[in-house]
């Protein structure tokens, strides 16, 4: 690591036109052109040098993308959420110097795709419930897995997960866990579809039948896994809710053109919910700009919980007004065809998609019910739940 200050926003925009002077992005392939990024410490400035960063204020991000997006350089496939919005920061945050140099650098070029095995049939909300059992044999150093995952968005395109499984029942629950990173081509893994509303299998049901994980796969100490999965976890909200996005984007891009090329389309009612829509949508996007601006100094906090809640209120008041807008066109689905996506073209697709596909973003990433707890307990310092299971050894729990 280099003992230079960290670039102010003026050194950073000329290293990008520096950098986009020596790499074509219209010629360079996707891969090469990202993993050189990373090399030039341009794919997450705020992480260290070395690490795809520059040690820079993690503001300053944004600088860079908006370079990168004006030039229309690659960007990682949208299949690549998981290793870049939550693995990454998880590897950043606990992982050795040998683990950052093994995973980060094929997770920004996106030639290795994470998923996130979290969910269980016995524990989403509660996660600290998790029932994969992970055991340890000393004389290997190697770790055996057993148990069942599920709602495992991109498995099917995976090469790692991020795994938490129990490495002590004997414990509470909270203290039993530890996090491990899975190759998911390990013979013990079998990924199998689960097909959505919307007709698309997304995700998946995971089973582990004596996977095996080196313990230098560790994430963490023994019994540390709760703690590094929060980590994830406060990631994962803002990565889901607090994505940068242009006035009228995302879910509201459709509705808002087929208001303007559609007149007969337009009621009074309509267009006073479309107005509030309008409104509460834009002053969501400036606080997740404000939020961004606050990471500057720090790793995501339960604030995160927030965006990821309002995200998730607008995305389905959006689509629920878009339906309403086209009439009986909208309640026409345009293809139950069974696919596996890869996680881009929701805009292309019909409103009935959308419609569907935004019921899931109030579950995904913690559900809103769950989140509205966080945010009482965590931000507001409201009175907490009553938690029986707490001191409790997790063998002992009723199940
Ligand atoms: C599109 C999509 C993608 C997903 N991708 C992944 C993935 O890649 N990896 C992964 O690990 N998981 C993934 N999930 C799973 C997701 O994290 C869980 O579904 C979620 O955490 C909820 O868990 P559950 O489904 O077990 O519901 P439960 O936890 O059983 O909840 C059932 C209901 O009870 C409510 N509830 C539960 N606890 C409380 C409480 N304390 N207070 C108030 N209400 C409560 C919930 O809000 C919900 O309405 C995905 C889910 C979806 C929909």
């Amino acid at each position: 690591m280099s003992n230079a200050p960290a670039p102010d926003a003026d050194a950073l925009r000329r290293r990008v036109r520096d950098f986009l002077a020596a790499h074509d992005p219209a010629t360079t392939p996707p891969t090469e052109f990202l993993g050189a990024r990373f090399d030039a410490g341009l794919a997450w400035v705020h992480f260290p040098e070395g690490d795809g960063g520059l040690g820079a204020p993690r503001a300053l991000q944004q600088v860079v993308n908006e370079e990168f997006a004006a030039a229309e350089a690659p960007e990682p496939p949208a299949h690549a959420v998981i290793g870049l919005g939550m693995a990454a920061p998880t590897i950043l945050a606990f992982g050795t110097e040998e683990q950052r140099r093994r995973y980060l650098r094929p997770l920004f070029s996106a030639e290795e795709i994470w998923c996130q095995l979290f969910s269980e049939p016995g524990a989403g909300s509660d996660l600290a419930a998790v029932a994969t059992r992970a055991v340890h044999d000393p004389e290997t150093d190697v770790w055996t897995v057993d148990g069942q995952k599920v709602w495992t968005s991109f498995a099917h395109m995976a090469d790692f997960a991020i795994l938490v499984a129990r490495t002590d029942p004997d414990v509470p629950k909270h203290r039993g866990l530890s996090y491990f990173v899975l190759d998911i081509h390990d013979p013990g893994v079998e990924v199998r579809p689960l097909r959505q509303a919307t007709g698309e299998a997304e995700f998946n049901e995971v089973f582990i039948s004596g996977a095996r994980i080196p313990d230098a796969d560790r994430l963490g100490g023994v019994g540390e896994g709760w703690k590094v999965a929060n980590t994830t976890l406060m990631n994962e909200r803002v990565a889901i809710g607090g994505r940068a996005m242009p006035r009228e984007g995302g879910m509201l891009a459709p509705v808002t053109a087929a208001w303007r090329e559609r007149p007969e389309l337009r009621t009074p009612g309509l267009q006073d919910d479309l107005l509030r829509l309008w409104v509460d949508t834009e002053a969501a996007r400036l606080t997740g700009e404000r939020l961004r601006q606050q990471l500057a100094v720090g790793a995501p906090g339960p604030e995160g919980s927030a965006v990821k809640l309002a995200f998730a209120v607008l995305n389905q008041r959006t689509t629920g007004l878009e339906l309403e807008l086209l009439g009986d066109e909208g309640l026409r689905y345009d293809d139950w065809t069974f696919r596996r996506p890869d996680g881009t073209g929701w805009n292309e697709r019909a409103a009935g998609f959308r419609y569907l596909r935004a019921k899931g973003n109030s579950i995904e990433g913690g559900t809103s019910e769950v989140l509205r707890n966080i945010i009482a307990e965590r931000v507001l310092g409201l009175p907490q739940e009553i938690r029986v299971d707490k001191d409790v050894p997790w063998k002992e729990l009723p199940r």
